[in-house]
């Protein structure tokens, strides 16, 4: 069985400036209860959370992922986290990490109803082997996401930029992808625009060019493409943020699903047909991907 670790975490005020945050953090027997029966909020969904890669026990791009925590508290109407409290955390879990590929989540839910404050917990546990998917790669579906490009701003409420615990849509879209021999989906607007997979970034290498959807707040900006998009500039490519047509994924030269923990997957096949791949560039960008990162 492999290993895991669990933190509650009582949060703190945003402006609280302790220099030991260590009091407010119990570590939990991660195979026993220790949500409340009245943890309704996480039931509802209604909380945010992180997945952060772990290399070697570096926690990467840590500032990333905090400052997405932050919008999307924001956007949901949760208290400012305090981001001290937070990195003091995911160093404690880090340093539990066993050599090899981990991942920590930070969960904060609005907590039990007609409760004080929210609800906040870390856990650390190895990450699913994915060495053979970034090399071997992935086939995908495109599945309407039955939204329009314009409904993120007609309809904020949807939260459809925030990382929310609500991810029953995105993983049913991953068994309807299966059911139909795919390995994972793009879920595409219903007037054609590329939005994002359930669970990672699309971008797309149209000759010299990487391009990936513009973050209108359809989608979640990925940190890992926002790193990859660093990486590439140095390496003198030329990166833009468009809306995509959906028609571009059949004739780009590559394309990849890209995320914290699976990091890069290139993509063979879209709705059946074969496309090109890049097997030389992706080991390349999952090299720097597995590298430590800040
Ligand atoms: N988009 C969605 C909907 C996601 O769930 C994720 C990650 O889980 C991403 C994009 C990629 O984000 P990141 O690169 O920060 O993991």
């Amino acid at each position: 069985m492999t290993w895991r670790f669990a933190l509650m975490i009582e949060p703190a005020a945003s402006d609280d400036t302790r220099e030991d945050f260590g009091a407010t953090f119990q570590r939990v027997d991660p195979s026993a209860p220790a949500l409340s029966v009245g943890e309704l909020s996480t039931q509802r969904g209604d909380g945010i959370f992180e997945s952060i890669g772990v290399v070697g026990g570096h926690a990467q791009e840590v500032q990333a992922h905090l400052d997405r925590l932050v919008h999307s508290a924001r956007l949901c109407d949760l208290p400012e986290p305090n981001l001290a409290q937070w990195r003091a955390a995911i160093e404690v879990a880090a340093a539990s990490c066993e050599p090899g590929e981990s991942v920590i989540k930070l969960i904060l839910s609005r907590g039990v109803e007609h409760g004080p404050a929210p609800t906040a917990w870390v856990t650390a546990a190895h990450a699913a082997d994915f060495r053979a998917v970034r090399e071997r790669g992935i086939r995908i579906v495109t599945l309407d996401r039955g939204l329009d490009s314009g409904a993120a701003a007609r309809a904020p409420w949807l939260l459809l930029g925030a990382k929310t615990l609500s991810y029953a849509v995105n993983m049913a879209a991953i068994r309807e992808a299966k059911r139909r021999g795919a390995d994972d989906a793009i879920f595409v607007s219903s007037d054609g625009i590329v939005f994002e997979a359930p669970t990672a970034s699309v971008i797309l290498r149209i000759g010299d060019r990487f391009v990936t959807p513009e973050p209108s707040g359809s989608i979640l900006q990925g940190t890992t493409q926002v790193s990859l998009f660093e990486f590439l500039e140095g390496r003198g490519f030329e990166t833009a943020y468009e809306a995509v047509p959906a028609a571009s994924l059949a004739t780009a030269d590559a394309a990849w699903l890209v995320s914290s923990v699976r990091l890069a997957a290139p993509i063979t096949a879209i709705d059946g047909a074969p496309v090109a791949h890049d097997a030389e560039l992706t080991g390349e960008i999952n090299a720097y991907l597995l590298s430590p990162r800040d």
